[in-house]
């Protein structure tokens, strides 16, 4: 078995869609980014990228890479979940958090896990939690959004 780790996070701005956990969202504001910004699938994607041993999201997705400009976060973790297969693991389990002040992420849980499971990862196999910061820190101003993940992997 294998675990990975991953962590991101996004700037807030106006003019944005809010995306997260592959679920569009109504607020005012959206995460900034060269995709979609989606910074809980960046976060898992990284945590199972990291399970592999094959760097980082960056690597995968360079910002100069226009195949992925706006591109759907969903997507870019359907291609790793596509290396995880072919170098003969599947995703055992991945848990994740994220954490936002604004809006209020509760009713959308069960339709993110249902989202990120168009990845390939088994709807059975993720969990998402959501929390505020008590006002600390850029999450707890509002500034930014961010995500952490754990994946692991389990050898075929
Ligand atoms: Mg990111």
């Amino acid at each position: 078995m294998r675990v990975g780790f991953g962590y991101d996070s996004h700037r807030l701005v106006e003019g944005r869609r809010l995306v997260l956990g592959g679920v569009e969202i109504p607020y005012h504001k959206g995460l900034l980014g060269h995709s979609d910004g989606d910074a809980l699938v960046h976060a898992i994607t990284d945590a199972v990228i990291g399970a592999l041993g094959l760097g980082d999201i960056g690597r995968h997705f360079p910002d100069t890479d226009m195949t992925w400009k706006d591109a759907s976060s969903v997507m870019m973790l359907k291609h790793i979940v596509g290396l995880v297969r072919a170098n003969g693991f599947e995703v055992s389990w991945v848990d994740c958090t994220v954490i936002a002040e604004e809006p209020k992420l509760a009713p959308y849980m069960e339709r993110m896990e249902e989202a990120v499971s168009a990845s390939g990862i088994p709807h059975g196999a993720i969990n998402i939690k959501a929390k505020t910061n008590e006002g600390m820190g850029f999450t707890g101003r509002g500034e930014g959004v961010a995500a952490y993940a754990v994946c692991l992997l389990r050898k075929l």
